[in-house]
């Protein structure tokens, strides 16, 4: 055989390639993880994979490493500045009141998404530039039971995957009746440590990112940090109780984790993650919380809301580490095998009325050996092969082949549709 010759490029670095047999179970994931919400009352919501660069600066914070450091912007020919979306939520928000999704019906608004997103990230296992989200956002109430609910609904996703791994840490970072307050003390309790300058820097823009800091020099010294739970005010306390006894009630586990803050500005109250051990070097495989200021900081009315994001290829990565096989469906049932023009015409025109009639069936195309054509029957991980010559069609009937035990027999031409459709059912 004659060896092709291969293209120049390679994809951009911390980008991959989705490609079959893989991509279906990419696919399997991203559709359980979507089935719950549809299922809860959220529409699906498409919103451009580009926004102008001031809805991610305001909408996800100045000081975030999202914004200063992994957002993809470009200047069009004229002038505007715009940004690859490096997240949902934002897009989202700004879809729904510019619609005015909240005034047009009845609240909260629910939408659930599914797209890629792009973020200058320092490429590994598990960390992409251009990478895949399913979220979720209930946009317009404040309401302890839509927080539990979404929370519920993501915890059942992964376990109708099949994982058992996926832990649930959660806090609240409070108000702002109570966040101020808390926000001094840290603040206070930051600038005696010994830090360098850019964490100095974020002590007076957003102290409470530093409690996020992954390096083991800062987490060793933040052992004493005051903690936000015991700043909570009285609503706060109460909101978050009945966060955690609906999700409990539901069976779900979860760890308290006061450092819990996420890498975003705009969360209030609740915030969660789920995370997972055998994903190397990071551990997130979805997150979100309550952002219940962030339609005003986008010029929009008061609308307390609610969401998460899930990482579809984390998602991916922590089923393989649990050596978790996917039931997926085989892409073919029934292979076609003409031996012969006629075969040919008759065969083609039976694939086509087997897909009609919804099997999945395919085609040895490109005319050739009974051999090869064989082959690429059984590759294909159909159940049924169906071959035939001059012979079969000159008494009026097709082989049909049972690639697993290999028996075959006669079927009449004229029946063989439902007669593969009966087999398959
Ligand atoms: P991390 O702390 O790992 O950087 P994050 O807090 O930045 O995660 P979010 O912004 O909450 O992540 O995004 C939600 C989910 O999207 C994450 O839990 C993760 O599964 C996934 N995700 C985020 N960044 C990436 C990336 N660069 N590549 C692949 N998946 C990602
Ligand atoms: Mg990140």
């Amino acid at each position: 055989m004659k060896t092709l010759p291969v293209s120049t490029f390679s994809a951009p670095k911390g980008t991959y390639d989705l490609l079959p047999p893989d991509s279906a179970a990419f696919l399997a994931v991203r559709e359980a993880l979507a089935a719950p919400l549809r299922g809860a009352g959220y529409g699906y919501v498409e919103t451009p994979g580009f926004e102008h660069v001031e809805l991610f600066s305001r909408g996800v914070g100045e000081s975030t490493d999202i914004v200063t450091k992994e957002m993809y912007t470009l200047t069009t020919k004229g002038g505007t500045r715009l940004a690859l979306r490096p997240e949902g939520t934002a897009s989202v928000l700004r879809a729904a009141l510019q619609a005015s999704l909240h005034r047009a019906g009845s609240l909260p608004v629910k939408l659930w998404y599914s797209g890629t997103y792009y973020r200058y990230e320092r490429p590994q296992a598990g960390r992409y530039r251009h990478f895949s989200q399913i979220g979720a956002e209930a946009i317009g109430t404040e309401d302890p039971a839509l927080d539990a609910e979404l929370i519920i609904l993501a915890a059942d996703a992964y376990r109708s995957l099949g994982l058992t791994g996926v832990r649930l840490l959660l806090n609240s970072l409070g108000d702002r009746e109570c966040r101020p307050a808390y926000r001094a003390a840290l603040q206070e309790f930051l600038r005696g440590l010994d830090l360098d300058e850019d964490t100095r820097a974020r002590i007076e823009i957003n102290p409470l990112r530093v409690l996020d800091d992954k390096r083991e020099s800062v987490r060793r010294q933040l052992a004493g940090a005051p903690a936000m739970s015991d700043h909570l005010c009285q609503a706060c306390k109460e909101y978050h109780e009945q966060v955690r006894d609906l999700i409990s009630g539901a069976g779900v586990a979860f760890t308290d984790d006061e450092r819990l803050v996420r890498g975003l500005d705009y969360y209030t109250r609740t915030t969660f993650e789920f995370v997972h051990d055998g994903l190397g070097s990071q551990s997130a495989v979805g997150g979100g919380g309550r952002y219940d200021g962030l339609s005003e900081m986008l010029g929009g009315p008061a609308l307390p809301s609610v969401g998460w994001a899930v990482g579809v290829d984390r998602t991916l990565l922590a089923l393989r580490a649990e050596g978790v096989v996917q039931d997926l469906p085989s892409p073919t049932d029934v292979f076609a095998v003409p031996l012969g023009d006629e075969a040919r015409r008759e065969l083609f025109a039976m694939v086509t009325a087997l897909r009609r009639a919804g099997v999945a069936a395919d085609f040895a195309y490109g005319g050739r050996g009974v051999k090869s054509a064989m082959k690429s029957a059984n590759r294909s991980g159909a159940r049924y092969a169906v071959v035939a010559g001059d012979r079969d069609l000159a008494e009026g009937v097709v082989q049909v082949k049972d690639l697993g035990s290999g028996e075959q027999s006669p079927v009449p031409l004229t029946a063989v549709v439902d007669d593969l459709r009966r087999r398959l059912a």
